[in-house]
């Protein structure tokens, strides 16, 4: 039984999605097991997970707390690395079937890489990979016949939607988005507005940068790009639908106009779940949306000059070559500084948009070239706003 079970990397397993991943992996021990752990600086909860998991391996990526990490696991079955070439390294395994990447940011796009050159199957939360490198990343998986499958709740009821219609074409997605703290609020408003109210979702708890995405509808943004190359929809045909409920997860409309979508209670565990037991549902515990109490499903359309990052996004994408990459730089910059105190919330898109005008045009070939352009971007963005 033990060498069918799925062997699981998780990449950024002290994360929101990460810790919720190891709830998800350990309800089910027949068919999945926890091969790898990675995490970036939490060596305290890493070690914790470590000696409750019982990995074959960790990884911490910042080297200097090697020594620690090493001490505290001296006595588990399990071996210690450092630094992100190991997490490079430790996702192209034998051990590995699967790779879960949980990481935020660009920095994921290397593992992500050399786990699909390795053939790994994908299991896909960190979307600024496929807003940076969506092209080359699902040519390389293609090539390698590597499935990604989706992890964002929009992306999985999209994928669920589209179960036993793989022939048929789509004629348009529509990604729901809550809207944010912010929903209903105007410019005004959002000059003064700070971190701590940003930070503050109403529907989901999830890690800093992609809660300060969903306040300024950037999220939204790298999920049009990510669903764009994740089910080879043109812009065109992927809307955005505001849905405060955060019931109705996305929707899929077919040639004969008829719309599929996924519902349920905002909970991560259920998208991760049904990315590592595809084609499998598993029994789950998780508590069940019950209609009558929540009569009320409303959708709008979204306000788009009160947040212009959403529109920044499809500008970007449209545009296509190091745009997207550019992008995704300048916002993870911009959500620094906001997050630092340093920037007032409505600086974010305006430092978005002046990365993007100041841009040189270029179409990438290869992830270093993603990477260089990343590094760059993000120098220059910090240099003109450090006050
Ligand atoms: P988080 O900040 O809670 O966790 C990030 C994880 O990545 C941590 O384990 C951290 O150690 C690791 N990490 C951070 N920087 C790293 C680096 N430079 N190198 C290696 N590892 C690094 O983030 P999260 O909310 O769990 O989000 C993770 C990803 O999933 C993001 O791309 C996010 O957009 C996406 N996502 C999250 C949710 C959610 O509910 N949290 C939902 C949908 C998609
Ligand atoms: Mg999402």
């Amino acid at each position: 039984m033990e060498k069918n079970r799925k062997r699981i990397a998780l990449l950024g397993s002290t994360g929101s999605i990460g810790t919720q991943a190891i709830e998800v992996i350990e309800q089910f021990p027949e068919l999945l097991q926890i091969e790898v752990l990675t995490a970036f600086s939490n060596a305290d909860l890493l070690i914790k997970q470590a000696k409750k998991c019982k990995p074959n391996i960790v990884v911490i990526g910042k080297e200097d707390l090697y020594k620690y990490v090493k001490e505290a696991l001296w006595d588990d079955d399990v071996k210690v690395f450092a630094g992100m070439q190991a997490i490079n390294e430790v996702v192209q395994m034998e051990c590995v079937d699967m790779v879960l990447s949980a990481i935020v940011g660009v920095a994921g796009l290397a593992p992500i890489f050399k786990a699909i050159e390795a053939d790994k199957q994908i299991a896909l939360a960190n979307k600024e990979t496929l807003v940076v490198a969506g092209e080359l990343m699902t040519r390389t998986a293609y090539e390698h016949g590597v499935n990604i499958y989706p992890v964002d709740s929009e992306h999985s009821a999209i994928f669920q939607s589209l179960a036993g219609e793989f022939h048929n074409p789509i004629s348009r997605l529509i990604i729901t988005a809550s809207g944010g703290p912010f929903l209903h609020k105007n410019r005004g408003f959002l000059q003064t507005v700070t971190k701590e109210q940003a930070l503050k979702h109403p529907n989901w708890k999830m890690g800093n940068k992609i809660t300060i995405d969903s306040s300024t509808l950037m999220n939204k943004g790298l999920e049009v790009i990510e669903a764009k190359w994740l089910f080879a929809v043109p812009l065109e045909k992927i809307e955005v639908l505001v849905h405060p409920q955060s019931i109705v997860h996305s929707l899929v409309e077919f040639a004969d106009g008829s719309i599929k979508a996924q519902l349920g209670l905002p909970d991560m565990k259920l998208p991760i779940q049904y990315a590592l037991t595809y084609p499998q549902r598993m029994t789950s515990d998780l508590p069940r949306l019950n209609f009558a109490e929540h009569p009320t499903l409303t959708f709008e359309a979204p306000d788009l000059e009160t947040f212009p990052c959403l529109a920044l996004a499809y500008e970007a994408s449209r545009k296509g070559g190091c745009l997207p990459c550019v992008m995704n730089a300048a916002n993870e910059a911009a959500v620094s500084l906001f997050l630092q105190d340093r920037i007032g919330f409505n600086d974010i898109p305006k430092i978005i948009e002046d990365a993007l005008s100041q841009a040189d045009f270029c179409i990438p070939s290869t992830i270093e070239e993603y990477l260089q352009i990343d590094k760059e971007t993000k120098i220059k963005t910090l240099e003109k706003n450090s006050k």
